[in-house]
């Protein structure tokens, strides 16, 4: 019998078919402005289909980081325990961004990127305002929880649920039943989580497909030094410096580590979002790679906000580059505040497409470089978004991991299996039987409701 394909090589599949899709698309130039392919299927279907599940994503993201982190804190059931975690999160993250940001530097600085290139043909990129950092700082608590859950603000949502669990906690017996009504919530909500994950392959086709068929891979060839330089300091990252805070920190398989995080890779790569991929991470991180909930359900949602090596090797490429073109001489002093303000801008932008961009013209104004320097680098700026994203929550998962084992909430047995966390995928495919039988299950508890 014909084994059947797993979900993440399925993905791997739709993704490959996407580019390939997209690519012929735009070289056969039937991507035209006005066209039917491009009226009806590029910008109809694909992006239609794309946009939904993104939306899917999105949907699931403030509910399930409010229940998780709500059973999480209560499963730690110790409030100093969770400063510990906490603190160490913070540091982990804040320290493998100043190494991607430093790593960046020396790589761009080596190669001498843009040193033979005109200014002239800069676009005109206006930077849009970052938050003040001491915005950033108050608007972690919420005047209103409703409305930041609303926004989407996940620092305040962190923050609120933290505090409803402790509170939780701290009542006791009385709000037992408060708990089990969150827990159950957040098992729904994971269901769901996996429900929309069975959809993924068809999305991811269409998003890559959409992205390749309007933006092709020319652009890419223009700054290829740029390019490769950036790409090179991202894939170092990934595969040295994170990997060597996971062996360092945890002791755990690199190999292991690397084959279960691939499809979050694939899905922050398609979406081009940490925050939009938080539901599949903290599906990988606690099913696939034992990662407790106390643990994931914070430190997962907390690195999707603040935590962005990619985001900070862009900024590291980016400045030398934008400095080389202008013939501006920073200096170590120059690059040290590059350091701190990417860092510092990092914690403050939450992970949604282009948002690098954002942090980037912070941290120019704050050196002195041209704003309108990001023109040039604006048009590779989507593609490079995908790839640098995928490490972004690399480093989420990482760190995860990390942060886990060092306090013993890690199952190293989970974390070995190969096959973990996988069947309950399998398991979302609606079984008729399974359906019926619930539904009667369901239906004979109401009538025992009503005759009592
Ligand atoms: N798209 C990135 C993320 O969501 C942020 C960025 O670099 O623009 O992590």
């Amino acid at each position: 019998m014909k084994k059947k394909m797993n979900l993440t090589s399925k993905v791997l599949v739709a993704m490959a078919l996407g580019i390939v899709v997209g690519l012929g698309i735009n070289y056969s130039g039937l991507n035209s402005e006005g066209g039917v392919v491009n009226t009806y299927v590029v910008d109809g279907a694909f992006a239609v289909v794309g946009k939904l599940f993104v939306n899917a994503l999105k949907m699931l993201v403030v509910p399930l980081v409010m229940f998780s982190l709500i059973c999480g804190v209560c499963g730690i059931g110790d409030v100093r325990l969770l400063g510990r975690i906490g603190g160490k999160a913070f540091f982990l993250y804040l320290l493998t961004t100043a190494i991607a940001i430093a790593t960046a530097i020396i790589f761009a600085a080596t190669v001498g990127i843009g040193t033979g290139i005109e200014a002239t043909s800069a676009s005109t990129f206006t930077g849009k305002e970052a938050p003040p950092l001491s915005e950033v700082l108050t608007n972690i608590v919420p005047t209103n929880p409703i409305s930041a859950m609303a926004e989407g603000e996940m620092l305040s949502v962190i923050f609120f649920s933290m505090m409803l669990g402790i509170s939780i906690l701290l009542v006791g017996r009385p709000a037992k039943s408060l708990l089990e009504f969150f827990e159950v919530l957040n098992e729904v909500m994971m269901k769901m989580v996996t429900i929309i994950m069975n959809l993924a392959p068809y999305a991811v086709f269409c998003l890559l497909a959409k992205a390749m068929a309007s933006l092709g891979l020319d652009l890419l060839f223009q700054l290829i030094g740029y390019v490769i330089t950036l790409v090179g300091a991202l894939m170092f990252h990934l595969f040295i410096t994170l990997m060597v805070v996971l062996k360092l920190f945890s002791r755990l398989s690199i190999a292991t580590f690397l084959k279960k995080i691939r499809s979050v890779q694939i899905f922050a790569f398609s979406t081009s979002s940490s925050n939009a991929t938080i539901p599949v991470t903290l599906r990988t991180v606690t099913s696939r790679l034992g990662v407790d909930n106390s643990v994931a359900s914070f430190t997962v949602p907390f690195g999707a906000t603040i935590n962005m090596d990619g985001t900070a090797i862009m900024q590291g490429v980016a400045t030398v580059f934008i400095a080389n073109v202008y013939g501006v001489d920073l200096g170590i002093s120059g690059y040290l505040t590059v350091i701190l303000m990417s860092v510092l801008a990092s914690i403050g932008t939450a992970g949604v497409p282009g948002v690098g961009l954002i942090m980037l013209s912070m941290v120019f104004s704050q050196v002195g470089l041209p704003i309108e320097g990001i023109g040039l680098i604006l048009g590779v700026d989507r593609l490079l978004d995908m790839i640098r994203t995928a490490v972004n929550v690399s480093g989420d998962a990482t760190v995860s991991c990390v942060v886990a084992k060092s306090e013993g909430k890690l199952d190293v047995n989970i974390y070995n299996d190969p096959d973990a966390g996988t069947a309950e995928i399998e398991e979302a495919h609606i079984d008729h039987d399974v359906e019926l039988e619930l539904a009667e299950v369901l239906h004979d508890d109401k009538l025992g409701g009503v005759k009592k």
